[in-house]
């Protein structure tokens, strides 16, 4: 009985393989009008495109930079009628699985360890959370805010030397699962900001006076996905009633101008926004604790890959939030700072009119909980590798950008003191 029950294990292991890329293409194209961004809308109509750059089909807009995968089979077709109508395209991205092995161009230290400048899985990543703890408990504490559609645990680091209710900033990498240079990035700020108290001047300033709660995976279950079965992996994988697609987008699942448009309807999209607001059980993970933790959180940043952009609100609505000028101030000395460490350029701006309107976003809904700094990383690069960055990439990503959240920490502080 056991043997056969181990057989079917094995055999359903392998019938659900890894998916392989072999040959997929990513194209950029640039529609110079109308007429061209229907072109490429149309498409979508008899060929499945997966759109990396803007995240959806119905954002793509004249004089837009578009990035998309398509599998090798429709790749001639898609060339031949971007050539039809004379645009302007380039192919990005020549066999999507050569890339994805080439991502993995940083050695081990020690075989099988977690590393900094490495991808790390989540099995990594939560041992790393224990050992952190261990290392410094006076600094860290591990909080479960939940668990997710899997039953994965939902883990926040809790960082900082005051007791009680300190000011706190809240961040969160990985809501895209595919997005893998985010987790890495909150990683590095846990282990930077950890060993450099004491030290670094700036750092011990910010850790004596204020509380840092970072959740280095949101989407775990889909960042396990990506892992294991589809590194293009978006959204969560929660079930979905009358569709055999999987996931929500949890980026569109929150409580702010929810159900603003159909085009986030479908289950079938990447930007599926879930049958109700915070339907999803990461979602409402990190908004129940936002909201337990409201009079103390000062600011919400959010980390995302790729394009390089400093985003804040609004992303639902092109109106301008009460305190623009304030934002846009940080964002331009924030971006000015990132840039010092290895001339790494950013644009900066509310969402809505920086990229494309999104509806359901945790930054917005941060805002409109009360955090009047809320921001949103597009990290790099600009489309190079797109989501899948090389990790000889990690370390000078996560050192400017470091620079670039300590000064808006600081700058919170400031505020608030
Ligand atoms: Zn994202």
């Amino acid at each position: 009985m056991k043997f056969s029950l181990l057989m079917v294990v094995i055999s359903t292991t392998l019938v659900i393989a890894h998916l392989r890329f072999d040959r997929e293409k990513v194209f950029r194209v640039k529609p110079q009008d109308g007429k061209q961004a229907s072109v490429l809308k149309d498409l979508t109509q008899t060929i499945e495109l997966d759109f990396w750059y803007p995240d959806a089909t119905h954002d793509v807009a004249a004089n837009m930079t578009v990035d998309f995968r398509v599998s090798e089979k429709d790749s001639q077709t898609i060339q031949s009628i971007l050539e039809q109508h004379k645009m302007n395209y380039e192919i990005l991205i020549h066999n999507l699985q050569e890339e994805i092995e080439k991502q993995f161009d940083v050695t081990d230290e020690v075989s099988g360890r977690h590393s900094y400048a490495k991808y790390n899985d989540w099995g990594k990543i939560v041992s790393w959370t224990e050992k952190i703890v261990q290392k410094y408990p006076e600094m860290v504490s591990r909080i479960k805010i939940g668990s997710t559609f899997e039953d994965n645990p939902l883990y926040v680091l809790k960082i900082g030397k005051k007791d009680g209710e300190a000011k706190a900033i809240f961040m969160d990498c990985g809501i895209h699962a595919r997005e893998w240079v985010s987790p890495a990035f909150c990683q590095w700020f846990v282990y930077q900001a950890t060993k450099s108290y004491g030290k670094n001047r700036i750092m011990t300033k910010l850790l004596d006076r204020m509380t840092f709660y970072v959740l280095p995976v949101f989407n775990v279950d889909g960042y396990i996905w990506s892992w294991t079965q589809d590194r293009m992996w978006r959204k969560n994988r929660s079930k979905n009633k009358n569709s055999t697609c999987i996931g929500t987008d949890l980026n569109r699942n929150f409580d702010v101008s929810w159900n603003s448009s159909s085009n986030t309807a479908n289950p079938c999209l990447h930007v599926y926004r879930g049958p109700a607001a915070e339907s999803e059980k990461e979602t409402k993970a990190v908004t129940n604790f936002i909201r337990r933790h409201k009079n103390s959180i000062k600011a919400y940043i959010t980390f995302h890959s790729y394009s390089q952009v400093l985003l804040f609100p609004y992303g639902y609505t092109s109106k301008l939030p009460p305190n623009y000028d304030d934002l846009l101030k940080v964002s331009r000395i924030a971006t000015d700072v990132l840039s010092t460490r290895y001339e790494t350029r950013y644009t900066y701006g509310p969402i809505a009119s920086t990229m494309y309107p999104t509806s359901g976003s945790s930054l917005d809904w941060a805002y409109k909980a009360g955090i009047k700094h809320t921001f949103a990383f597009e990290l790099r690069d600009k489309g190079k590798f797109g989501f899948l960055l090389p990790e000889s990439q990690i370390k000078p990503t996560c050192k400017e950008t470091m620079l670039c959240v300590k000064f808006i920490a600081k700058y919170i502080l400031k505020q608030y003191s």
